[in-house]
């Protein structure tokens, strides 16, 4: 299906992907680069791939797809040293978990002859680095790729195939729509649960917090040890959806709050109710199952 692919990032998501195409089975050759010399160290030592380059130019060199799959704040400078040596006709993706600010880089960079495609797995786990990846990340997990007016069919539809080939059920949206839903889906779950644990780090003897912690701290810090550099940038990127969605969590809280202090049990019991049905809707989506593994299952 494809002669050669690029990975460019090779950490998580882009070792998943890996472990998935070095069999020759959807591409002739494949080829990663990492800047990280400790994640180019695993990928040598669990002989994942044959082809890692040393610089960006020749890991792209001939390749017609590659896959970004490093932090947002990357993404500029790998661009800029790689914009003159991308084959002609090259589809370039990502992985990237915000789309309108990266969509703005190429905008800007005006690239000639290629086909930018958006994509997202919504598939991951708190961990970071090539030995965090497993095969199956993506089994049975959304891939979501960004389309417009202007995008090509044909190669939309090559794409949606790579990404299924690896699993994926696959959902075509708007940049738009896209950092809308994961603001409410991931973001928003994400800021306030690293609120919560430097909540609870802050108002309390750590010591006691760790050894005492109940399963509702627990499954916070779960979240909020994931990589600060990606949060950080998926922050930034999506600071307009986000603010919206911490505007209408404050006010929640804050209505929350007062059935507290008035000791209002019908609001508090109304309040509660009104939640608890989303958990049994998910498990019938597919989306989790009742003793959720947080997507750890390795192969
Ligand atoms: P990761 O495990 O930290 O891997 C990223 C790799 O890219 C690291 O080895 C990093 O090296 C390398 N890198 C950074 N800058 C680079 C550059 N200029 N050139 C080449 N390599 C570079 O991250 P990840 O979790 O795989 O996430 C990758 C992307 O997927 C992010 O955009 C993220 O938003 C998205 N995503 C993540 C998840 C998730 O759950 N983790 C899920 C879906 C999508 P250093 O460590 O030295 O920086």
């Amino acid at each position: 299906m494809f002669e050669k692919i690029s990975i460019i990032g090779c950490g998580l998501i882009g070792s998943s992907i890996l472990r998935n195409i070095n069999n020759k089975q959807i591409s002739k050759s494949v080829t990663v680069y990492d800047k990280s010399k400790s994640a180019v160290e695993i990928i040598k030592k669990e002989n994942l791939c044959d082809n890692i380059s040393k610089d960006i130019q020749s890991a792209i060199k001939d390749s017609d797809l590659v896959i970004l799959s490093v932090p947002l704040s990357a993404y500029k400078e790998i661009l800029l040293a790689s914009k003159d040596h991308f084959k002609k006709d090259v589809i370039i993706t990502d992985t990237g978990s915000v789309k309108k600010e990266i969509n703005k880089i190429f905008e800007n960079l005006n690239l000639k002859d290629v086909f930018w495609i958006p994509s997202h797995p919504i598939a991951g786990t708190e961990e970071s680095g090539p030995s965090a990846g497993f095969k199956d990340l993506f089994r049975n997990r959304w891939s979501i790729i960004c389309e417009d007016e202007n995008s090509n069919k044909a190669k939309i539809e090559k794409l949606q195939k790579f990404w299924e080939f690896l699993g994926s059920k696959v959902k075509l949206m708007s940049v738009h729509d896209h950092d809308e839903i994961l603001a409410i889906t991931s973001h928003l779950p994400h800021a306030i649960a690293y609120n919560i644990v430097t909540t609870a780090i802050l108002n309390s003897k750590k010591d006691e917090t760790i050894k005492y912690s109940a399963g509702g701290l627990r499954d916070f810090t779960r979240i909020a040890s994931s990589d600060p550099i990606m949060w950080r940038d998926i922050f930034i990127d999506n600071s307009t959806n986000l603010i919206k969605l911490l505007d209408n969590f404050s006010d929640n809280l804050n209505d929350l709050r007062k059935a507290i202090v008035e000791k209002n049990g019908d609001k508090l019991i109304k309040f509660f109710a009104s939640t608890k049905n989303v958990r049994k809707e998910i498990i019938k989506a597919g989306q989790d199952v009742k003793s959720p593994d947080f997507g750890r299952k390795k192969d």
